[in-house]
Order: C-alpha cells, then sequence, then structure tokens
C-alpha cells in the first residue's frame, strides 16, 4: 500500500542562509521539520549547477547515465547549439517508478521537463519552459485533460509565471528582484494549494526556482559569515529579501501537512557561496599552449576587441552577444587548439579530440596524457594573491558513469571552494577577474536535506547525494526501489528498527515511456529562455 510522499524542492539553498534564518524564527515549519525529523547536507553533482543536479534528483543517477550537463548542448565548436529539454533526459524518472507500480505522480515547476510528459498524474513543466510574461500554452500535462488543467492554473493565477528571471548584472542595487520573487512565491501558493486539491496524488515532486535566483544576486547580503551582510546595503535590502523566505516557509507549511500521514524530503539541487572571481579557463589554456589563435587574430586582441564582448554582454540582447562571443571564436586556430573551456554551465575543460570534437586535433591515443597535463597545469596555478588557487581537478571518468557522455566535459577543476566561477570567455588579458566587490553568489556542492516521516529518526548528521532523493522519496511511499541507481536511500535517517520492520524492497527498473529528442522550442522561444539564461550569467 502506497503511503503519501512529497519532496519539496528548494533551489540552491544552503544550511548558511537557512540557518540564521531559522535562528531568527523566519522559518518556522523548516526548523519544525528539523526538530521532528533527520536532516543534513546533500551533495550535489559535478558539475554544480540545476540541470544536471534536478535531473539526478528525479532520476537517481549521475550525469554520465541520464546525459544532462548544462542548459545547452554543444560548445564553441558547434554551429548550432540546442537548448536542453525534458525529451533529452535518458533514464528512466520517478513518475515513470511510481506509475509502474501504480502509483500517480504530481510533479511540479521541476527545471527542464518542458515538454511536459504524459503521465499517472499531473505534471507543470519549469525552467526552461517557454512563454513567460505573455499567455502560457502546454507547460501542464494531466492524465484527466491537459488543457483544462492549464485553463484551471490560468484562472488561479492569471499572470502565472513558469519561471523566475532575474539579472545578475543588475538586480543586486536594489530590492525589485525581491518584490517579484514574493510575486512568484504567492502564486506557487495559490498554484500548489490548488492543485493538490483537485488531484491529490501519492507522490508529489516539487521545484520552487526563487531562492537560486535571490542567492546569484543577494547571497553576501544573506550569508552572516560575509563582510558584506553588515554593510549598509546589506542591512537595508536583507529584509525584503527575508520575506521571500518567509513566503517559501509558508508553502513547505503547505505541503508538509499534505503529507501528514506519510513523509517529507525538503532538498536542494546545490548550495552556494559568494562569488569572488571568475576564472577565464581559455585564457589559462592559451598562456599553457593548448589554445591557439589565428595569426590575423592578435588585430583582435586590441583593447577596443577585448572590452567588445563584455560590454555586447552587458547591453545588447542575448543572442547579438552570443553571435559577438561566436565570432570571437572564429580566431581559434582548431587545428592547432588541443583544449579549450566548456560552456559555464560545465565548468570545465575539453579536449580537442578526433572523432569527437567537430574541428578535433588531438588523437585518441593522446588523451590519458594529455588530460594528465593539463590537469597538473592547473593544480600547478597560482590564484592573483600568488597563492595556490586549485583544490582539485575532476576527470570526466572518475565522476561519470554510463553511455550518456555526450556533452561531458573532460577535466573540471575546482577553485577555492567553488568561489572562482570558470568562464569560456576569449581575449582576457588577465585569468582572473575579481568580483570580490559585490554581493552576488554561486553554485556550491553543499545541498540541504531534511526528511521527516514514519521510521524516520533524529538525526542533524544526514550525509547523502543528490541522487539518493529517489530512491528516498520511493521508500518514503512504500515503494520498491529500482535495482541498479546510483544513489541509494539515506538509511541513517530511520531508525533501526522501523528499518528491519519495514525492509527497502527492489525492483525491475521501469522502461522509459516514449521521449522525443527534437528540440521543442521556436526560434522566438530560444531567444527568451536564451535571454534568461543570461541574467543568471549563463551565457
Ligand atoms: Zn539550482
Amino acid at each position: 500500500m502506497a503511503q503519501r510522499s512529497v519532496v519539496i524542492g528548494l533551489d540552491g539553498v544552503s544550511w548558511r542562509i537557512l540557518d540564521p534564518l531559522i535562528e531568527n524564527g523566519h522559518m518556522p515549519r523548516l526548523a519544525s521539520m528539523r526538530e521532528k525529523g533527520a536532516w543534513g547536507l546533500l551533495e550535489s553533482t559535478v558539475p554544480t549547477y540545476t540541470p544536471p543536479a534536478w535531473t539526478s534528483a528525479i532520476t537517481g543517477v549521475n550525469p554520465g547515465r541520464h546525459g544532462i550537463y548544462g542548459f545547452i548542448e554543444g560548445h564553441a565548436q558547434n554551429e548550432r547549439r540546442e537548448l536542453v529539454h525534458s525529451g533529452r533526459i535518458e533514464a528512466p524518472t520517478i513518475w515513470e517508478m511510481a506509475r509502474a507500480q501504480g502509483v500517480r505522480s504530481g510533479i511540479y515547476n521541476v527545471p527542464l521537463t518542458y515538454p511536459p510528459r504524459e503521465l499517472d498524474g499531473w505534471m507543470i513543466s519549469g525552467m526552461m519552459t517557454p512563454g513567460w510574461g505573455e499567455r502560457q500554452r502546454g507547460f501542464a500535462s494531466w492524465d484527466k485533460g491537459s488543457s483544462d488543467l492549464e485553463a484551471r492554473i490560468l484562472k488561479w493565477a492569471p499572470d502565472y509565471s513558469v519561471d523566475m528571471s532575474a539579472d545578475w548584472e543588475r538586480d543586486w542595487r536594489d530590492a525589485a528582484l525581491a518584490q517579484r520573487a514574493l510575486d512568484v512565491l504567492q502564486q506557487r501558493h495559490t498554484v500548489l494549494e490548488r492543485l493538490i486539491e483537485l488531484d491529490p496524488v501519492d507522490l508529489l515532486f516539487t521545484v520552487i526556482e526563487t531562492p537560486d535566483r535571490l542567492q546569484h544576486v543577494y547571497y553576501r547580503y544573506l550569508d552572516p559569515a560575509d563582510p558584506l551582510y553588515g554593510s549598509k546595503a546589506g542591512e537595508e535590502l536583507r529584509p525584503q529579501v527575508v520575506r521571500c523566505y518567509e513566503a517559501m516557509d509558508r508553502i513547505v507549511g503547505l505541503l508538509d501537512d499534505f503529507a501528514t500521514d506519510g513523509g517529507a524530503i525538503v532538498c536542494s539541487d546545490h548550495g552556494f557561496t559568494a562569488w569572488e572571481s571568475s576564472a577565464h579557463t581559455n585564457t589559462l589554456l592559451q598562456q599553457w599552449g593548448y589554445l591557439k589563435l589565428k595569426a590575423g587574430a592578435r588585430l583582435m586582441q586590441t583593447s577596443a576587441a577585448r572590452k567588445a564582448v563584455p560590454l555586447a554582454k552587458r547591453v545588447l540582447p542575448a543572442k547579438v552577444a552570443r553571435e559577438a562571443k561566436n565570432r570571437t571564436f572564429a580566431a581559434v586556430d582548431w587545428e592547432k587548439t588541443r583544449a579549450f573551456a566548456s560552456p559555464i554551465p560545465q565548468q570545465g575543460v575539453f579536449v580537442n579530440l578526433k572523432g569527437r570534437e567537430r574541428f578535433g586535433a588531438v588523437e585518441p591515443a593522446d588523451l590519458p596524457s594529455l588530460k594528465a597535463e593539463i590537469k597538473r597545469k592547473f593544480e600547478e596555478l597560482r590564484g592573483p594573491d600568488g597563492l595556490p588557487v586549485t583544490d582539485r581537478v575532476h576527470l570526466s571518468e572518475e565522476v561519470f558513469k554510463g553511455e550518456a557522455l555526450d556533452g561531458a566535459p573532460d577535466l573540471l577543476p575546482v577553485m577555492r571552494d567553488h568561489r572562482f566561477e570558470l568562464d569560456d570567455e576569449l581575449f582576457h588579458k588577465e585569468p582572473f577577474t575579481d568580483y570580490g566587490h559585490l554581493p552576488r553568489g554561486v553554485h556550491h556542492p553543499d545541498g540541504v536535506v531534511v526528511v521527516r516521516g514514519p521510521g524516520v529518526g533524529r538525526t542533524s548528521e544526514l550525509r547523502g547525494s543528490v541522487m539518493d532523493v529517489t530512491p528516498t522519496m520511493l521508500y518514503l511511499g512504500d515503494l520498491a526501489i529500482p535495482e541498479g541507481l546510483d544513489g541509494s536511500l539515506l538509511k541513517e535517517a530511520f531508525d533501526r528498527d522501523a528499518l528491519a520492520s519495514r525492509p527497502p524492497r527492489s525492483t525491475a527498473p521501469p522502461t522509459s515511456g516514449p521521449r522525443d529528442e527534437t528540440s521543442p522550442y521556436s526560434e522566438d522561444e530560444e531567444k527568451q529562455i536564451e535571454e534568461s539564461l543570461r541574467g543568471l550569467g549563463y551565457l
């Protein structure tokens, strides 16, 4: 017999921010879930970004098996780069696992669920759904009538937003983003309340994207350990941002109540930290001789041309800015280039491998030694302060296991506990740009988890991976766990007696439903989504 189980996903939250909010009484529902349950750290995927991480949370497998590494497929060598979408997820999902056991699901606002897939239950797609700010269509799926559900949602929340955009370059200056976030949170609350009343499913997986947007923009004003926390701007803006976390807590309460007789998990896809600096990976690779520019390209390296790209990023539409960036990549001499930076959300380096890359120049036999050599270069690298800057360099074979390796970077360096973010720009004179004076944040692998429900013990020492969310949610729902997942049940969350009396059951992996790999986006929709990704600093 299934029992209700609910995931309340808070995109990007970390205890560094939630702890003081809980202490000061702003999140009473989360506080009470922690008191009654098991909680701790949930480690994100490598790379530590929303698309691979939430996809691991809903599939229970690593990116090497679900195939999602970022928001956009391809890199500087691809003529046409496609936005990723739900049809690209190559592993069975939690709603397919539930369906195989006769359980209906509700999937709300999970990134990368557009186009919403057909399922037993309902799905409202999240980040990467086109068309916000106007009449929405095609964002809902319901086994009792998709268009009926869409019409209802637009009645409950007439200007329903499928995603919340932010502009990392401007929004930190005032509280307008926090005000918008509060409106979006109110919509999320209303729509969720009505959805669980309309069709109270047994398995409910929800994501609230607003904490990620707020923390990209205001992180240092929210982390008491940061010097900017006590600054004048911090003191002024923080109360308005805190109201958003209070609104999130009311959503936590709504969903925790919905799961009263069952189990609930609060989790994030990754945590956050202060954004200290950008590391211009292509500049480093050029200095080390792995990336070569064409002879004539020197002319493009005048200071005017160097400024062109950052300037374009600030004032031009995303499409024009991207074209400007693509034009700069025309300066790369691919025949003589052995390695180049991957796009920002992948945080890594591609080897220019023959047979894999369009302009491949490196023989497959040379791949392992070249990777080892580049790894060493990063390990020896010193930061702007003259001290070592690289904590570690992940090699693809160490972090990605599976057949879905298209688009996986070969090396993924981590610098200064993730406070340095790698980018793929060309033509920087210096390898680092300091952003330490701004309040903005970047992703960190330490996310959060709280488990509450029957058989759950009390501990604050829980340690798990974002891949553990799927099996733990299934167990809380009294469902069998498919064999062969990379994640596993968070056993430490449960009393030993409870586990013994109800041991986890396993089952054969479900077959994935039909999925369409072709892009669902029109050119206009692509443009709009790219604009929003740029607002988060990803393009
Ligand atoms: Zn995220």
